[in-house]
């Protein structure tokens, strides 16, 4: 059976790095200090987690290096959301055996979903590991290379109620000094039966309102225009003081970042269908600077297997949520989902369902995935996993297919309009092109003029891809 790539998606320039490739914090000065390396595997999150690792170790004595050669300790923050993810992570382990054998004082760590999936189990599979650390563990992390240092394998995969890092500065060492992610959340109470979120990042909980508004005005202050709220389900997000008298909710949430900075945008990622609120809508339709563009998962648009996969709504209640962002937010509101294709006892019709809610919901973008059995999973546990392989994938191609022809209408009601666009850097094809997102999260490339990045700057479309909007200043 030819192995195609399983995950797939219509993704702009940026986007796409996020997806496919590792990244790998930057160099900072390291005279006189230890050189830690870290790549990142996955969502956002682990993004953002790995700043607040390179902010743990920074105390700890290290800088972090972007040479994976230079370094005295090698962390692979993992993904365990799908098989491939797991087996990418394998297969970079075996390359860094090579360096280790060089190098046999090097440590390596793994940090994130896989390590907190696997557990000790990993010090057994893959002999070259010294270190497990799970989502929760990060401010343990130096005394574990010490005791890794030591000669003894190091874990700690530990899942609190509490940990939210709220009081650790990020290092942003990744930054375009436009962008960043603010994470307002950790962990996932859902269940979705198909997903291993629940065991690897544990229970739901809130970060402290005010640290996250005074993150925002620290960015803002720094010269950062964009931040991106973080969590699996951000409109539950329910933060209470301790002595009980101040709730703040999502949407106040939102409120209280909009009012910043005017010219600091807000973005936000993932909203779940069965808690987005009216309340949220109006808030983004009353900011301007919070951008008009919502992540909303479907998963299917099928109703039996919407309740197989304990999605907790129905085709009916995601079309109606459709309707409230179209007409609390316009026609023009950017709206993108996550599609899994071929679950359990998935039939030709009922994949034929997610493809009609795709048609009616017009999508911006699309993160599509042929559905990967995760150990322990409900999914796992009580259904079969029937689909053959070359169905999913089918299905999936059919998914996709649906959405390029989308993504491409969608972006071509931008053609003879001008958009608000923050400069983000030069396009990857050329330096003669800069590249940044509309408020829709369309990335949009024109010739670079004088402009810089942090600039925001109109933009008249011209042309555009399924992928990429096209344009001239103005
Ligand atoms: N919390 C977000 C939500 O509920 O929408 C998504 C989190 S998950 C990191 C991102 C996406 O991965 C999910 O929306 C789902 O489409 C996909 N996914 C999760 N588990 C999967 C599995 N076992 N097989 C295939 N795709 C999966
Ligand atoms: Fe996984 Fe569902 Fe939680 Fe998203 S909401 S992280 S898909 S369990």
């Amino acid at each position: 059976m030819g192995r195609i790539t399983e995950t797939l998606s219509i993704l702009t320039e940026a986007d796409k790095e996020s997806a496919d490739e590792p990244r790998v914090l930057e160099e900072e000065l390291a005279i006189g200090k230890k050189r830690l390396y870290i790549e990142s595997y996955g969502c956002q999150m682990n993004f953002s987690d790995s700043e607040i690792v390179a902010s743990v170790m920074r105390n700890a004595g290290f800088a972090t290096t972007a040479t994976a050669d230079e370094a005295d300790v090698i962390f692979l923050n993992t993904c365990a959301i799908r098989d491939n993810a797991e087996q990418k992570v394998r297969n970079r382990l075996k390359q860094l055996n090579v360096l280790k054998k060089r190098k046999p004082e090097l440590l390596v760590g793994m940090l994130g979903c896989m390590a907190e999936r696997l557990k000790a189990k990993l010090l057994e599979e893959e002999k070259m590991v010294d270190i497990v650390a799970g989502p929760d563990a990060y401010r343990d992390i130096p005394k574990l290379v010490e005791e890794a240092e030591s000669g003894q394998k190091a874990v700690n995969v530990f899942l609190s109620r509490e940990e939210t890092y709220a009081d650790i500065s990020p290092i942003r060492l990744n930054s375009n000094g436009v962008t960043a992610f603010i994470s307002i959340m950790r962990g996932c109470d859902n269940m979705c039966s198909f997903c291993v979120v629940p065991y690897t990042r544990g229970r739901e909980r809130s970060r402290d309102a005010h640290s996250i508004v005074r993150e925002a005005q620290d960015l803002a202050a720094a010269g950062y225009k964009e931040v991106t709220l973080l969590g699996q389900n951000v409109d539950s997000y329910k933060w209470t003081s301790e002595d009980g008298l101040e709730k703040v909710n999502f949407a106040q949430l939102l409120e209280r970042v909009a009012l910043v900075d005017p010219e600091l945008r807000i973005r936000f990622s993932t909203s779940h269908p069965k808690d987005i609120t009216d309340e949220v809508l109006h808030t983004m339709a009353k900011y301007d600077n919070i951008c008009n563009y919502i992540h909303l998962p479907a998963q299917s648009g099928n109703n039996r297997i919407l309740k197989l996969m304990n999605r907790t709504y129905d085709r009916e209640w995601y079309i109606q949520k459709i309707d409230r962002i179209r007409a609390i937010l316009g026609e023009d509101c950017g709206i993108s989902h996550d599609m899994i294709s071929g679950f359990c006892s998935e039939t030709e019709e009922e994949h034929q369902d997610t493809l009609s809610l795709m048609e009616y919901a017009r999508y911006d973008y699309g993160y599509m995935f042929a559905y990967s059995e995760r150990p322990g999973t409900p999914a796992a546990k009580k259904y079969a996993d029937d689909v053959p392989y070359e169905v999913k994938l089918r299905r999936l191609n059919e998914i996709i297919a649906l959405q390029r022809d989308m993504s491409l209408e969608r972006n071509q009601r931008h053609i003879g309009k001008v958009q608000r666009v923050l400069i983000e850097g030069f396009s990857k094809r050329s330096d003669d092109f800069l590249s940044g997102r509309n408020d829709q999260n369309k990335m949009v490339v024109f010739p670079k003029g004088n402009y810089q990045k942090g600039q925001y700057v109109n933009v008249l479309v011209t042309d555009c891809t399924a992928a990429t909007l096209r344009g001239v200043t103005v």
